[in-house]
């Protein structure tokens, strides 16, 4: 039997042998695509091919690819874990062709690669082809069908309709007709008895699923929703790698593979629960019971979404509370859940089970192996913060249940477990299921309302429509290899050009456009580097250019208005003071990226960046704080590389191999294409398309900020360079000149500053002994003009004081006093008055007294109120001239 490396291996084999180039898979997590959060097809890293923006050599090419499938277009989530065939992340084994071979090519391999390489019983297999939409205008795939009947008879191939065979990236984007290949994997004897595998097609049965999809991409969907053909026809097919492993290695579960089986063993050992395959299932005696198939699922969950996460994190996306940090958070807080109601988890488990996924799939991707201790930590943080916030909503629902106890309600109202659910990460079953457990039921109608509410709410502050793209002129055909805009920013920062096209994009009511140039040298946000500003002119008219972005592999620039003439020549030139402060960040960004590692360690990765004019940050694992005197190392280091007034040597067009031989530090997660740039400085030497600075000469100076953490095993560095740092020089020196002055210029600053505080503090504890003695001596006086009233001994005083010893001065009285007291002071202090209740304990027994509610009562006379415990309590107003009378009251209501 193959094993799932080894089945990997063979698909690569085979296509290289098929003349495809094998490429690395790309990142799960997508940077820079404001359309595409998560990988959720092979083909997404070949849009810009698709589209035409991106030279196409190699035309052929294979890999394996990590997909998401938990947002948008392609949402499985809620599937995983209760079927046994789709996970969230998974492999997708793909081959491609640009122009080259398109529909028969691509049926004849697969048939081959399945049927005469892996073995698959052709019998078990079936087909489907699209069968035409005349809303759309579209026959059926005749020409596929026809090529299929070279491999399959008839009756195994079946029509689709346009949901399942008409394959779409997202709302807008490269689509076409496609083609499915489905295995029929249900035992002999099901066979016999059971509906052919033809009818099973499609229809959601477990052992009759789809394995591999080639797309035949021949159009584009525009946002007008109309279909327009591609410029060239392309192959882009699709196989579940998971659904393949099972089917060789004859399992009816993905689970039961090779791929999730050490992680399901690694689960049970922790546990002690245990795990019923699919086999196991089948020849129990008995039924599997309820509480046996949650468990089963549970560890589904947990085995499939410790996947999802871990690879996301390698990839640079760590949990958070927005966009993909969100979804990868709420994966995470998926399998939390299910652990711990279902598998009685109740502390972090799933960081436990990373060694294993570690040492199954760290060969194949070494991202994982390489940060194993950021995965590990990151993970168990996770949990414990989330489990944290799940013992909090479980007390938050038990009160709620006891409260519907006592009003005898049965039913929680969906408000309250949309609550849960908000601010608690409650999901709707879970809160139902502890309902259930003590015989309650939730308004899961409101809960809904709730949720739409939300879902609008968070619909209107997002929304942005992009109108469909004008063209205004064409790239002449002999642009280089086929690609739309040139791109001159690392040589110049003003070009002559034309627009090719604009669209309208309207957020939030604001309305601005999008220019694509034909060649340009602006530079558009891209790995952290904010992208440039500036202007588009010629002699009729100066258009500012407010920012830049890149979709597609190009500039985007982003202005208010479209120029009169659109078709005119313009030079767009690049607000260079700017350009330049941010290049000197970005390269201060390697100088320190290369210190880090040099001082703290191998282990610092980075991790996030941000680079503007003004500021950078710079985000890198590491597990502990840097110290001071590392961040000093640091420092030096970097300005003493200014100082050598290094030069830029830059390498453009490498391709990847050769750039890692090179010695460039790749970033993981991060998308390169099969050409690089290098960009070197001394021993700095990384992987970067950004914009630097000519020599870290023109950095001028480095100084660090701040250093933080960010997260577990993440720290922030923020630092300035150049101009900024001649800034920061002036405050500090006016600021120490004004202290200086304070103390008459002084030599020795520190010191003189030291002998004032030691002073202060000397004076300070005098004074309080002082204030002690007034108020004892208060205290006796008060003590002497005690009255004698039915046996108690009641003292009144009004006096100036502040609050704070108008309560010293009571508990002082309330000790030298013996027998039954009621002391009523009123005090003001700076026109504030302050009305304080002192009495023994027997006045509040046996004479049933309280000063709290006698504070209340009385301090209405000083427009004021308060409050305290039965024998002491005080109270603060705002009419002083009221506090005779208020003392008065409080012996009037104690009623001696
Ligand atoms: P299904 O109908 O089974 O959800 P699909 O139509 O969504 O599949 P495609 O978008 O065509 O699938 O993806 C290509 C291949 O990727 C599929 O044939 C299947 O083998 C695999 N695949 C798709 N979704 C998943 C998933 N969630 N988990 C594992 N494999 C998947
Ligand atoms: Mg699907």
């Amino acid at each position: 039997m193959m094993t799932a490396n080894e089945i990997r291996d063979s698909f690569k084999k085979f296509f290289e042998s098929k003349q495809h180039a094998i490429v690395p898979s790309a990142p799960m997590v997508i940077k820079d695509d404001p359309t595409l959060m998560f990988t959720n097809a092979g083909m997404n890293q070949w849009k810009d091919i698709i589209l035409g923006t991106r030279d196409p050599e190699p035309r052929r090419r294979a890999d394996t690819q990590k997909c998401l499938r938990v947002s948008g277009k392609h949402n499985d989530l809620e599937e995983v874990g209760h079927d046994t065939y789709h996970h969230t992340m998974f492999e997708m084994l793909g081959n491609w062709s640009f122009g080259d071979y398109f529909k028969e090519g691509a049926i004849d391999m697969a048939w081959e690669y399945l049927v005469d390489v892996l073995k698959l019983n052709p019998k078990d297999l079936y087909v489907t082809v699209f069968e035409g939409d005349p809303k759309e205008g579209l026959e059926r795939d005749d020409e596929a069908a026809g090529y299929w009947l070279k491999h399959v008879p008839a009756d195994h191939i079946i029509n689709g309709n346009k949901h399942d065979n008409f394959w779409e990236m997202g709302d807008t984007g490269p689509c076409g007709p496609c083609s499915e290949i489905h295995v029929d994997s249900r035992t002999e004897e099901e066979k016999k008895n059971g509906p052919t595998g033809r009818e099973l097609v499609n229809q959601d049965h477990p052992q009759v699923i789809e394995i591999w999809n080639l797309v035949f991409m021949q159009y584009n969907r525009k946002a007008d929703g109309s279909l327009e053909k591609l410029s060239m026809n392309v192959i882009d097919t699709g196989m579940g790698f998971e659904r393949l492993v099972r089917m060789l290695q004859g399992k009816h579960s993905n689970y039961d593979t090779d791929i999730f089986q050490p992680i399901i063993k690694a689960e049970q050992d922790i546990t002690g629960l245990k795990y019923f395959t699919f086999e196991e299932e089948a020849n129990s005696q008995e039924p599997i019971a309820k509480s046996q198939e949650d468990i089963n699922v549970a560890m589904r969950v947990c085995a499939d979404h410790l996947r999802a996460v871990s690879f996301s994190i390698a990839d640079g996306q760590l949990p958070s509370n927005a966009k993909a940090g969100y979804v990868i958070r709420r994966i995470l807080r998926r399998a939390v859940r299910y652990a711990y109601t279902f598998l009685g988890q109740k502390d972090g488990f799933l960081y436990k089970l990373v060694p294993t996924l570690v040492h199954e799939m760290g060969d194949a991707f070494p991202e994982l192996k390489a940060q194993q201790q950021l995965i590990t930590k990151v993970i168990k943080e996770e949990e414990d913060s989330f489990l944290r916030t799940l013992d909090k909503g479980i007390g938050m629902l038990n009160d709620a249940m006891d409260k519907m106890k006592a009003e005898s309600k049965t039913e929680l109202d969906g408000v309250q477990a949309f609550r849960l659910f908000d601010t608690y990460g409650f999901p709707l079953d879970l809160t139902e299921l502890i309902c259930r457990e003590n015989g309650f039921t939730v308004n899961e109608e409101q809960f809904n309302v709730e949720m739409q509410k939300q879902k609008e709410r968070a619909r209107n502050a997002a929304a942005v429509e992009n109108s469909d793209w004008v063209t205004v002129a064409t790239t002449p055909s002999d642009s280089s290899e086929g690609i739309e805009q040139q791109f001159v920013g690392y040589d110049y920062t003003e070009y002559n050009c034309h627009i090719l096209r604009y669209r309208k994009v309207t957020q939030k009511k604001n309305e601005f456009y999008e220019l694509v140039l034909d060649a340009t040298p602006f530079y558009g946000e891209m790995g952290g580097q904010v992208g440039d500003a500036g202007v588009l002119c010629n002699e009729a008219e100066t258009i500012e250019i407010i920012d830049t972005k890149r979709e597609n592999n190009q500039s985007v620039h982003i202005v208010k208005q479209l120029p009169k003439d659109p078709t005119a020549e313009f030079m767009a030139c690049v607000d260079t003071d700017k350009r330049n402060a941010s290049a000197a960040n970005h390269t201060a960004t390697h100088l320190l990226d290369y210190a880090l590692k040099q001082i703290l360690g191998d282990h610092v990765e980075q991790k996030g960046s941000f680079v503007s004019p003004d500021t950078l940050r710079f985000d890198f694992s590491h597990f502990e704080k840097v110290t001071d005197e590392q961040l000093r190392e640091v420092e030096r280091m970097v300005n003493d590389m200014i100082r050598q007034d290094i030069h830029i040597d830059e390498h453009r067009d490498v391709p990847f191999e050769e750039a890692k031989k090179l010695g460039a530090i790749a970033l993981f997660g991060e998308k390169y294409g099969d050409k690089v740039r290098v960009v070197r400085f001394g021993p700095s030497c990384e992987f970067c398309g950004g914009i630097h600075a000519s020599s870290t000469g023109r950095i001028g100076f480095f100084k660090i900020l701040s250093e933080s953490s960010v997260a577990a095993g993440i720290r922030r560095i923020e630092a300035k360079t150049g101009k900024e740092c001649e800034e920061l020089l002036y405050q500090l020196e006016d600021t120490l000149k004004a202290v200086k002055s304070f103390f008459n210029n002084a030599k020795d600053l520190q010191g003189v500053i030291r002998k004032y505080i030691d002073e202060h503090d000397a004076m300070k504890k005098e004074i309080e002994g002082f204030q002690a003695q007034a108020v004892e001596r208060a205290a006796q006086k008060l003590v002497e003009t005690a009255r004698d009233v039915k046996g108690v001994k009641v003292i009144t005083a009004v006096l100036p004081m502040a609050p704070a010893a108008a309560k010293d001065l009571a508990f002082k009285v309330r000790a030298a006093v013996e027998g039954s007291l009621l002391c009523v002071i009123g005090s003001h202090d700076n026109n504030k008055p302050q009305l304080s209740i002192m009495m023994s304990d027997d006045m509040v027994c046996d004479h049933s007294l309280n000063a709290g509610q006698m504070v209340r009562e009385a301090a209405k006379l000083i427009q004021g109120g308060g409050g305290g415990q039965p024998h002491f309590a005080q109270a603060g107003g705002k009419n002083v001239d009221g506090l005779s009378a208020a003392v008065d009251k409080v012996i009037e209501l104690a009623q001696l």
